[in-house]
């Protein structure tokens, strides 16, 4: 996820732009802008990366969640399903716009799971919010097939997986909405940032309005003749961050190949590795090989080679231990503290976190270790990790 080991003279020509200018807003000020429109440019440029109809900037990845769950018409009352093993991000938009975090085991795709989908939709049930995580999918086509067989929204959270495809599709255009971040440590970085997609006007009109106050962008060029047709909020991006984004997202083809050759070399000399497998890709060819994720046989196992692996120089991030991506340590979200009353608990129908049988997940995320693929890594230091990595193995 290196867009931050990239920023180079692209990016400063893009922010010098703006900078010339002084307009560092995406709205407004048409005269001053000498024809810069950057968040637009960025947008476009995604719709043709993705390959779908229409995107819309916002200030972050969690941002653009919450404006696509809102612009899907997600709200109070609603359940959300989302996997246990993400960002916190995920759960924190879905209780943004006022509906339920519902959880739903993965396998071992690290994604959520479409056959313990069944067991978890209710009649509140309104979407599904599957995570890509590290750079590559779910079994998208199967989640997919248990929305639509049960009426439910599908808006993937590709935050993680710019640059990946399912069978050549961008992953984020297999449902109703995708949404991108481009934070400090994704693909792409726009300082802060993020993005949906859709392929629907009407979903696109209401994620421009719902990030901007309302704003129907209507008015011309006095945005206080703007309507204001539903109530809003403020998640708009800076001229200043979608110029970064604009001159990184032209790279992404490098850094996509760049990251699946460096991944493809690890991962042939960890091959038959005693007792090693890897995660299962759904597309191997459309993975954009951020991580190279792989199980031991249990987690004393896996304890042992995480710590050989980082006496050696070459640690990598045990998910099932941290902090932010995997619900076992979510103990705020568990205790239901809220900065104040959170929206579930005035209806009484707070689920119980507490107390999640989530089997099937703990034991993938047990036995998992992921290894951070980066782009700056030469030849010679990945020589130098593989060998490290052997060296780890042996014990
Ligand atoms: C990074 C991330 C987000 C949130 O993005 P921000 O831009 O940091 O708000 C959401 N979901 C996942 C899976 C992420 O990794």
């Amino acid at each position: 996820m290196p867009g931050f080991e990239i920023f180079g003279d692209e990016e400063r020509q893009q922010v010098q732009d703006v900078l010339d200018t002084g307009v560092l807003f995406r709205y407004g000020f048409e005269e001053k802008r000498q024809g810069h429109f950057k968040a637009a440019e960025f947008e476009q440029k995604l719709c043709e990366i993705t390959g779908s109809r229409h995107a819309h900037l916002c200030s972050s990845g969690t941002a653009a969640l919450c404006t696509a769950l809102a612009a899907c018409g997600v709200g109070a009352g609603d359940e959300v399903i989302i996997p246990p093993f993400t960002f916190v991000a995920s759960f924190e938009a879905v209780i943004q716009v006022g509906a339920t975090p519902v959880f739903c085991d993965i396998d071992e795709t690290l994604c959520l799971d479409p056959d313990s989908l069944h067991g978890v939709i209710s009649e509140r049930a309104r979407a599904v919010v599957p995570v890509h995580m590290c750079g590559s999918m779910a079994r998208i086509d199967e989640i997919k097939a248990v929305c639509d067989q049960n009426g439910l929204l599908l808006i993937e959270d590709a935050c993680q997986s710019l640059g990946a495809t399912f069978k050549g599709k961008s992953l984020g255009t297999f449902g109703q909405a995708g949404c991108f971040s481009f934070d400090a440590v994704k693909t792409v970085t726009c300082g802060e940032g993020g993005g949906l997609i859709t392929d629907s006007q009407e979903i696109y009109l209401k994620a421009d309005q719902y990030a901007d106050h309302g704003h129907d962008h209507l008015g011309g060029p006095d945005r206080g003749a703007d309507g204001h047709p539903i109530i809003g909020t403020n998640f708009r991006i800076s001229e200043l961050n979608a110029a970064v984004g604009l001159a990184q997202l032209g790279k992404l083809d490098q850094i996509v190949a760049i990251q699946r050759k460096n991944k493809q070399a690890i991962k042939d000399a960890m091959i038959g590795l005693d007792g090693v497998t890897f995660r299962y890709l759904p597309d191997p060819t459309g993975d954009s090989a951020t991580f190279l994720s792989f199980f031991l046989e249990d987690e004393t196992r896996t304890r042992e080679v995480a710590k050989a692996l980082a006496d050696n120089g070459v640690g990598c991030p045990y998910w099932y231990d941290n902090n932010w991506h995997y619900l076992r340590k979510w103990h705020h979200l568990k205790q239901l503290n809220g900065a104040g009353k959170l929206p579930f608990e005035l209806t009484g129908q707070a689920p119980d976190y507490q107390n999640l049988e989530l089997t099937a997940s703990d034991d993938i995320m047990k036995r998992c270790l992921s290894m951070q693929i980066m782009l700056s890594w030469s030849d010679e230091e990945i020589e130098n990790r593989i060998k490290a990595v052997l060296k780890a193995f042996k014990g």
